[in-house]
Order: structure tokens, then C-alpha cells, then sequence
């Protein structure tokens, strides 16, 4: 009889295999980022459906099978079942789930990924920060997590505070000064202003629970989009199909 091990962790995605199976993915706490069948859940009455469900957070009694781990049972803590039930939300929480699922791998335990993704799916559900917001407050910060943002607090040549310009493919802020020195076009950077710039700071910077406690303007959340989509292009140089349906 194999060792049961009880892991903590959201269900990613969830897909049908053989008559009456589900295999399953599950960003844990413990080892990251696991395949999973689950045998039987997709009979009638079976005790593992509810748990095997995509969003679903709550721990898991599972054993190491061949090739992925067998679910013995599950605890529900979270559906996060509203979710689903807006277009809007859905699509949102989809395309979290898919850039957990690519940032992150078994073995490597990912506590901070968990709560991160966690406390946005409670983000969505509550509604009090605007979904443009919470997408790029999860985006920075799961970067982050993985040691790949820019330096954003000071000038990366003298170490300045005063500066606002950030030139990605040098790998954070330049200030005008240097920018000068060296001979950088000003039209390649981009320019943050005093409260994105704040902003950015905070979000890769705050406790994971603090993080959606505020609002921006919408000049300040467009500076933000500007910065971000840069960012992205250059650090996560992947397309992420949930991308295609976000509002
Ligand atoms: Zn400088």
C-alpha cells in the first residue's frame, strides 16, 4: 500500500480521460505543480467530481501512481464557483490559471504562487478592484515571485531615486542623467509617472494579502498598461491563449 500525502492546493485545469476518469492539474503548496487522476469522477454521485473541478481550492489526499499522482479524496475550502458564472470573471480567472500553470513546475514548491492566486480569485469574486487592475497587480507579482521584474526603485547606473524612465532591455530605470551619458534614446523608454511608478513599487513590494486593497486613476492605470505590456513582451515572451478573450 502506497504512503497517502495530503497536499494544499488549487485545481488548474481539469480534462476527461477514459469512460469515467478525470486528469487533473494542481498547483500545491507542497510540490508545486502536479498531474493528477482522478478515478471515477466523472460518475454520478462520485465523491471526487466536486473536488476535480477547475478553481477549486482545498486539500487533497493523494498518492504517487506511475506517471502522476491518484486522488484519493478531497477537501473543499473554496469552490469559487461564482466565478463561472460571469463571462468577464471566467475568462480572467482562465488566464491566471494558465500563467500559474506556465510559470510553474512539480517539485518546486510554490506557497507564494498558491496564496497569490488564491487571493486574486477572492479579488475577482469580490469586485472592488477594477479587472484591468487585478490582471496586472497578478501579472507583476508572479513575475516577481520568480526573480523577473526590472528595477524599479532606483536608477540602475548610479542609483538615484529620481528616475521615471525605465529602458527594458537594460533591465530597469535609467535616470535622465545617465540616460544622457550614455547616449539612450528617450523614445524607447518608458516614461512612468510619480504614482505608477509608486504603484509598481507597491505590487512587487507589499504583503501577497495587501496587494488588492486599492484603485489607480485611469490615467495612472494607463501608464500602467503602457509599462506592462512592454514588460511582458520582454520578460514573458509567451502568448497565452486566455489572453485572446480578456474584455
Ligand atoms: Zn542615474
Amino acid at each position: 500500500m502506497r504512503e497517502t500525502i495530503t497536499l494544499t492546493g488549487i485545481v488548474l485545469v481539469s480534462s476527461p480521460v477514459r469512460e469515467y476518469d478525470k486528469r487533473i492539474e494542481i498547483l500545491t503548496r507542497e510540490r508545486g505543480r502536479i498531474p493528477a487522476f482522478a478515478q471515477g469522477a466523472r460518475k454520478q454521485n462520485s465523491a471526487l467530481s466536486a473536488c476535480t473541478i477547475p478553481f477549486t481550492f482545498g486539500t487533497f489526499q493523494v498518492y504517487e501512481g506511475r506517471s502522476a499522482y491518484i486522488v484519493k479524496s478531497g477537501e473543499i475550502e473554496n469552490y469559487f464557483a461564482n466565478l463561472a458564472d460571469n463571462y468577464d470573471s471566467l475568462c480572467y480567472a482562465s488566464y491566471f490559471t494558465e500563467v500559474a500553470r506556465y510559470l510553474t513546475r512539480e517539485n518546486i514548491r510554490a506557497d507564494e504562487e498558491l496564496m497569490l492566486l488564491y487571493i486574486t480569485f477572492r479579488a475577482l469574486q469580490r469586485k472592488n478592484v477594477p479587472v484591468k487592475l487585478i490582471r496586472r497587480i497578478f501579472e507583476l507579482r508572479i513575475m516577481s515571485l520568480q526573480g523577473q521584474t526590472p528595477e524599479l526603485f532606483v536608477c540602475i547606473k548610479c542609483g538615484n531615486t529620481d528616475a521615471f524612465d525605465v529602458y527594458m532591455t537594460e533591465g530597469g530605470l535609467i535616470c535622465q542623467n545617465c540616460a544622457q551619458k550614455l547616449e539612450l534614446k528617450r523614445q524607447y523608454a518608458v516614461q512612468l509617472s510619480h504614482d505608477a511608478r509608486y504603484t509598481l513599487q507597491y505590487i512587487i513590494s507589499s504583503p501577497i494579502q495587501k496587494l488588492y486593497n486599492f484603485n489607480v486613476s485611469d490615467a495612472v492605470m494607463d501608464n500602467i498598461d503602457k509599462f506592462m505590456v512592454k514588460y511582458l513582451l520582454q520578460y514573458l515572451p509567451h502568448h497565452f491563449n486566455a489572453s485572446d478573450f480578456l474584455a
